[in-house]
């Protein structure tokens, strides 16, 4: 590395973890690609983004299907940053992903966003909404 094995640009952004090995997407040709295994050093952007959905309410299985981090790493930066999350049986996340075109449609249509906590984080090219839905009794 580091410059696209498709058509040799540096100009690439990151775009994801895929089994733990770090995925670009030229900027140029849009080719995506993946470096060697990121194992022990995982960018500290998946740790904060892992503990970030952590405390929104996600669970272990669901943060690692959507950051390609193992859920098992997860769970270990939970205990070693001592996060806790308070306790809550009434509201449940339930999460999109969504790219810029599809976001602002979302944001258009204003049933989407009325009665419910909506929150957008930026997840690699795209972006992800968490969105809390009181249970009905
Ligand atoms: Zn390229």
């Amino acid at each position: 590395m580091k410059q696209c094995p498709n058509c040799s640009s540096e100009k690439y952004i990151k775009a994801g973890i895929v089994s733990n090995r770090q995925r670009y997407k030229c900027k140029i040709c849009n080719y995506y690609f993946t470096v060697d295994k990121v194992g022990k050093q995982i960018d500290d952007y998946y740790v904060n983004k892992a503990l970030q959905l952590y405390l929104e309410g996600l669970t272990y299985r669901e943060i690692e299907r959507i950051l390609g981090v193992s859920h098992v790493s997860v769970s270990n930066w939970v205990k070693k940053y001592g996060i806790k999350r308070p306790y809550s049986a009434k509201y449940h996340p339930t999460y999109k992903i969504l790219n810029h075109n599809e976001l602002q449609n979302y944001f258009l249509d204003t049933k989407n966003i009325t009665g419910a906590g909506v929150l957008v984080t930026e997840l690699g090219d795209k972006f992800m909404l968490i969105k809390w839905e009181r249970f009905r009794d």
